[in-house]
């Protein structure tokens, strides 16, 4: 049997870029505005002779108890049936509270996370990295999913701990 690994997160934070980029072809949707109603996707991946499923957390709905709590519960069942998770944030906005909200559950979770700091499109966008330290999740990866940048010190990380 092969590893799950879950990518969560909160919308539009390039989950699904990072996803395709993963997997080296468009497979998962990409969205400039958030609201759309989707499943959990899962893809067969592999990266450096390593065969895992790849879980893309699309799916969100801005129900009546809010965007927050929804985008917490996708999240919750997609960690549940993962081995590993990559939580991804957006480097370009910064920490915000709802990815404080999925820290503490995936914290409740027990299950081995990698930070991904998205949108760090060049080296020069480095040091927006360095707030998520305080997420308490150890080093925060900065990568580009758009540009391809980081990659592979994220996914080494990540599949070390499936
Ligand atoms: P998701 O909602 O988390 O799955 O996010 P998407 O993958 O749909 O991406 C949301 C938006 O962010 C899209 O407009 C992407 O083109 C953009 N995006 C994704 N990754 C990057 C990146 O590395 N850099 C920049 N600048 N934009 C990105
Ligand atoms: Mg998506």
């Amino acid at each position: 049997p092969v590893g799950v690994l879950a990518v969560v997160g909160r919308p539009n934070v390039g989950k699904s870029t990072l996803v395709n980029r993963i997997l080296g072809r468009r497979a998962a949707v990409v969205e400039d505005t958030p609201g759309v109603t989707r499943d959990r996707v899962s893809y067969d991946a592999e990266w450096a002779g390593t065969d895992f499923k790849l879980v893309d957390t699309g799916g969100w709905e801005a129900d009546v108890e809010g965007i927050e709590s929804a985008i917490a519960s996708q999240a919750q069942v997609a960690v549940q049936l993962a081995d590993a998770v990559v939580l991804v944030v957006d480097g370009q906005v910064g920490l915000t509270s709802t990815d404080e909200r999925i820290v503490k559950m995936l914290r409740a979770s027990g299950k081995p996370v990698t930070l991904a700091v998205n949108k760090v499109d060049d080296r020069e966008s480095e040091y927006l990295t360095a707030e998520f330290w305080k997420m308490g999740l150890g080093e925060p990866y900065g990568i580009s999913a758009m540009h391809g940048r980081g990659i592979g010190e994220l996914l080494d990380a990540a599949l070390e701990s499936l």
